[in-house]
């Protein structure tokens, strides 16, 4: 295998380990991983990534996004991937998700505060929000461009997912799992704030029961 059908089979993988993870729900979100400087190999639009096989792998220019390679029209969001491939040189990998969790978040149209210590110096001090646009537009991608910014590491999109970026696809790949958990943690906490405001017994009753 040569250096581009190893990344394309990085792909490939990738794909099939968040959506055994449940990150990638059926067709929904896709991946972009760079080969060098001028090109990235993408997932084919609506494809199935559990049948998906190294020559559908789309392999694009990173500077006009035209097709070099793949027997399949590539991924709509991949201008999306090539504006964050662009902005940041030094990372390896792109991750658009619909994970529950965060994705339900952007229904909040706010930015995701960190408080977490080590989902921190994961996901910077806030995941920032890019306004809503269709998939697939530039409209989209220039929403989520004019957030870049080297201290963030992952992008809401309102009322519809993410997009996280990495060095590498393993940091990728903890970004969005980390970028679940914050989401997860921000639910629980207004979950028990409102609860506490709203029925201070049923607090009581549950510490009791957990001081057992
Ligand atoms: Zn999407």
């Amino acid at each position: 295998m040569n250096q581009t059908q190893q990344i394309c089979q990085r792909v490939i993988d990738t794909a099939i380990a968040l959506a055994d993870q449940g990150f990638l729900a059926g067709t929904g979100g896709n991946l972009a991983l760079r080969i060098d400087a001028k090109t990235f190999a993408i997932t084919p639009s609506a494809s199935d990534y559990y049948t998906m096989t190294r020559d559908e792998i789309s392999v694009l220019k990173l500077a006009d996004l035209s097709q070099l390679a793949g027997s399949k029209p590539a991924s709509v969001e991949k201008g999306l991937h090539a504006k964050v491939l662009l902005a940041f040189p030094d990372c390896q990998a792109s991750i658009h998700t619909h994970q529950p969790i965060a994705s339900a978040f952007t229904l909040l149209n706010q930015a995701l505060t960190i408080r977490d210590d080590n989902h921190r110096t994961i996901l910077g001090n806030q995941v920032p929000i890019a306004g809503y646009a269709p998939s697939g537009t530039s409209w989209l991608t220039n929403n989520v461009a004019r957030l870049l910014r080297a201290d963030i590491h992952a992008c809401l999109m309102r009322n519809h997912g993410v997009i996280c970026w990495g060095k590498t696809v393993e940091e990728a790949c903890q970004v969005v799992t980390t970028l679940e958990q914050a989401a997860r943690e921000w639910f629980q906490d207004i979950l028990h704030t409102q609860t506490r405001r709203n029925n201070p017994a049923l607090i009581d009753q549950i510490q009791q029961a957990l001081a057992g």
